[in-house]
C-alpha cells in the first residue's frame, strides 16, 4: 500500500527518542541502537534560499487576470525558473521559483517585491506569510548525528532511517504550534522515522501505511471516545483531503503532509484505540466522490452556525459539494452577520442545543467567545504582526464577510490604516497565536475593543462539533456526509 510521509517537527537543539530494539536501517541491515538515543542536526551552513509563488490558474477572467500577472513578474523581478505543474480539479498550478539567493535576508528581499506588486493588482487571493509565498532552503546542508545520553556519537548520516516493531518514542515533541493549544507532549511512532538536517534544525519525518496514518488521525482530530459513526464520517473526510491534494501543500519538500493545522492534526499511534481502528478499517479504501472526482472534503472544528465556502477561504474555486449551508435541519442563509453572533441559532454544533459529551467540553466556548484587548496592547500587536506602524489603533471595520460570516477583509485604523485579508491572517494579527475564528463582530468601549465571536477554525466543509452530535442523535456516517457534502457519494477507491 501506499506509503504517506509526514512532518512532525523541525526542531533546534538535542531530541530525545526511546524504544525498544530500534535500529538504523541501512542497505546491509538494520543497526541496532540502544533504549535511549539523541540526535541533532548540525554543520555546514544552508547552502542557498529560494523564493517561491504558487501560482494557480484555471480557465475563468479572474485567473487570466492572474496568469497575465504572474508573466509580468517574471518580467520585473526576473524569476528565472518555473516549477513543475500539476492539475487538480481542472485548476493548473506550478510554484513560480526565483534563483538561488545566498541568504535568508536576499530571497526575503525579492519575495517583498513579488509579493507587493500581487497584492497591489491582486489583493483578494494573497495569502501573506503562508501558502502561496514560500521561502524554501535548499536541500539544508550539514548531517543527523545519534548520541547516547552521554554524548558518546553512535552513528551519522545525512539522512537516517529508524524503525522500530513496538513504535519509537519521541520525546516532548512539539504540538500545536502557534495555535491556542500549542504544548510539549511524548508522541509515539509506528513503522518509519526518518530524520533529516532541517531549516530550524533536526526534520523528524513520520513514514507509514496511509491507512495507518488515517487511523491515527481520526485520534488524534477527535477524541477515539466518539461514536463510530463520527469516527467514521472523519476517516473518510480526512482520507478524502488527502487523496484529493496529496503533493499540493508541501510541494518540493522532502514529505507530503506536515501533523499540524495547516494539514491534518496527526499525533502519533500512541493515541490509537480499537475505536478509531474500527472506523478506519470499516471505511479501508472509501472516499467520496462528486461527478467522478475524489472530493477534498474539508473540515474544521466548529462552523458557529453557517459553513464557509472554500473560495473566502483559499483559491477562487468553489466545489459544488461545499456549498453555502446552515449547519442545521432548515435551508437558511445568513442575513445579517452582527444579528446572528449574539444569537442562539439551533444547529447541530451549539452545545446549548446539543451539549457535548464530557470529553468534548472543552471545545463548548468556542461556538460563542468574546475576546477583549486594552487599546495598547492591540496597537503593540498590530506593529508586531504586520510590521506596519500605524499608530494608535481606533477602529477595526470590517470590509468584507463570507457566507458563514467570517471576516475576509478587515480595515484596522489608526492614525494611519492597515487592511488585513484572508480569514487566517485576520486569526494571527489578531492574536498572540491565532484567535478562534474571523468571525466576530467589534465592539468599542472606554480604552477597550472586544471582540463577540462565533466557531473556530475556518469553517468550510464539515463541522466536526455539528457531525459528532448528528452522530450522538443516531446519523450514521451517510447521513453525517450527505450533510456537508451535498451530492457526493462513497465509492471504494483503493
Ligand atoms: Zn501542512
Ligand atoms: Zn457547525
Amino acid at each position: 500500500m501506499f506509503n504517506i510521509r509526514i512532518k512532525i517537527a523541525d526542531i533546534a537543539g538535542k531530541v530525545k527518542f526511546s524504544s525498544h530494539e530500534a535500529g538504523i536501517v541501512t542497505p546491509s541491515g538494520k543497526v541496532k541502537l540502544p533504549e535511549e538515543f539523541y540526535a541533532f542536526s548540525g554543520g555546514e551552513e544552508k547552502l542557498s534560499y529560494q523564493a517561491r509563488l504558487l501560482h494557480l490558474h484555471s480557465e475563468d477572467e479572474a485567473d487570466k487576470h492572474w496568469l497575465a500577472l504572474s508573466r509580468q513578474l517574471t518580467d520585473k523581478l526576473k524569476i528565472v525558473e518555473a516549477g513543475e505543474r500539476w492539475v487538480g480539479r481542472g485548476i493548473e498550478r506550478h510554484w513560480i521559483v526565483s534563483s538561488n539567493y545566498g541568504s535568508f535576508t536576499e530571497a526575503a528581499d525579492f519575495l517583498r517585491g513579488a509579493k507587493a506588486t500581487v497584492e497591489a493588482e491582486y489583493r483578494y487571493r494573497t495569502e501573506v506569510e503562508s501558502g502561496i509565498f514560500t521561502i524554501y532552503p535548499e536541500m539544508p546542508g550539514g548531517l543527523v548525528t545519534l548520541t547516547t545520553e552521554r554524548g558518546m556519537e553512535l552513528h551519522s548520516g545525512k539522512t537516517l532511517r529508524l524503525e522500530s516493531p513496538d513504535g519509537i518514542v519521541f520525546s516532548q515533541a512539539p504540538v500545536g504550534e502557534t495555535f491556542h493549544w500549542e504544548h510539549r507532549e511524548d508522541l509515539t511512532f509506528k513503522g518509519i522515522i526518518e530524520l533529516r538536517p532541517g531549516e530550524k534544525g533536526l526534520l523528524v519525518i513520520a513514514e507509514m501505511p496511509l491507512e495507518e496514518y488515517l487511523a491515527s488521525v481520526n485520534s488524534s482530530e477527535m477524541s477515539a471516545l466518539s461514536p463510530v459513526e463520527f469516527l467514521k464520517a472523519q476517516t473518510l473526510a480526512a482520507r478524502g483531503t488527502v487523496a484529493a491534494t496529496i503533493g499540493c501543500h508541501h510541494y518540493g519538500e522532502p514529505f507530503h503532509l506536515c501533523n499540524g493545522d495547516h494539514c491534518q492534526c496527526f499525533y502519533g499511534s500512541g493515541r490509537l484505540e480499537s475505536r478509531s481502528e474500527q472506523a478506519a478499517e470499516e471505511t479501508a479504501g472509501q472516499v467520496l466522490l462528486y461527478q467522478g472526482i475524489i472530493a477534498d472534503t474539508r473540515y474544521a472544528k466548529t462552523c458557529g452556525g453557517f459553513t464557509e465556502t472554500y473560495d473566502r477561504v483559499w483559491e477562487n474555486y468553489n466545489p459544488g459539494y461545499l456549498p453555502e449551508k446552515y449547519d442545521g435541519k432548515r435551508q437558511e442563509k445568513l442575513t445579517n452577520a452582527e444579528k446572528y453572533i449574539q444569537e442562539n441559532p439551533h444547529c447541530w454544533c451549539n452545545p446549548k442545543y446539543h451539549p457535548y459529551p464530557e470529553y468534548y467540553k472543552y471545545a463548548e466556548p468556542w461556538f460563542r467567545w468574546e475576546k477583549e484587548f486594552y487599546i495598547d496592547t492591540l496597537t503593540d500587536l498590530v506593529e508586531l504582526k504586520t510590521g506596519k506602524k500605524i499608530g494608535t489603533v481606533k477602529r477595526l471595520v470590517p470590509l468584507e464577510r463570507g457566507v458563514s460570516g467570517r471576516i475576509t477583509r478587515l480595515r484596522i485604523e489608526g492614525e494611519r490604516e492597515v487592511e488585513i485579508c484572508g480569514e487566517l491572517n485576520i486569526r494571527r494579527v489578531l492574536s498572540d497565536s491565532h484567535l478562534p475564528s474571523s468571525c466576530f463582530l467589534v465592539e468599542e468601549t472606554s480604552g477597550k475593543i472586544r471582540l463577540k465571536g462565533a466557531g473556530w477554525g475556518h469553517g468550510v466543509g464539515m463541522c466536526q462539533m455539528g457531525a459528532l452530535n448528528m452522530a450522538i442523535s443516531g446519523k450514521s456516517c451517510e447521513e453525517i456526509l450527505r450533510h456537508y457534502y451535498p451530492g457526493t457519494g462513497i465509492t471504494k477507491f483503493f
